[in-house]
């Protein structure tokens, strides 16, 4: 049987919603001076994630913030692979198009710290079995064809996204090769409950 595809997940706006504004009482822990949310169905989209796939977390976040995040909100028996934060990712300067769609070069430069597929490559991992979750579309861009990009969690208690991805991703789990599947609009592709299990 083939090894399982390699997951990897994002934090921020992916998985939960960090804040120093409180939002409301139903935060689920306080780290430095932020209030986190979890994104509702976190528990039950994890467990489904780590039976069909293998796991890993790479945020763009400062690294202890990372580590403690994941020691939050991940169960004991569900272990990623690696953990990775800023120290992992690569500053990468985005061009800046201006409002007629020509370069600016004399804009302000903005720096995007990008997720590389070539890092993953090393541990020994076949790119055309990494999936990529990341709300933020720039941090992927040099593995677009490895990326889902769900919408950005912000703390709405009714948020249902996790659930129709934890579907989405169980029908993708025994693709051959995760880059010939266009995953752009899968929230509108999929349709729940129309996989053969
Ligand atoms: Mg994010």
């Amino acid at each position: 049987m083939e090894s399982k595809i390699l997951l990897i997940l994002d934090l921020d706006e992916t998985l939960i919603h960090a804040t120093a504004t409180k939002l409301g009482d139903d935060f689920a822990f306080q780290l430095y001076h932020y209030y986190v949310y979890k994104r509702p169905g976190l528990e039950a989209f994890l467990a489904i994630c780590a039976e069909k796939f293998e796991l890993a977390v790479w945020s763009s976040a400062s690294d202890d913030y990372v580590k403690q995040v994941v020691e939050q909100i991940f169960p004991p028996e569900i272990k990623p692979v690696f953990v990775w934060g800023r120290s992992r990712c690569t500053p990468l300067l985005l061009p800046q198009i201006d409002e007629f769609g020509y370069y600016n070069l004399d804009g302000v430069s903005h720096y995007e710290y990008a997720k590389l597929l070539k890092k993953v490559r090393r541990l020994g991992y076949d790119v055309n079995r990494v999936l990529i979750v990341d709300d933020t579309p720039e941090k992927v861009r040099n593995c677009y064809g490895n990326a889902i990009y769900p919408t950005p969690f912000l703390g709405d208690p009714t948020d249902k996204e996790l659930l129709i991805l934890g579907q989405y991703l169980h029908a993708l789990h025994g693709a051959e090769n995760v880059r010939n599947i266009e995953k752009r609009q899968w929230q509108h592709r999929f349709l729940p409950g129309s996989t053969s299990e």
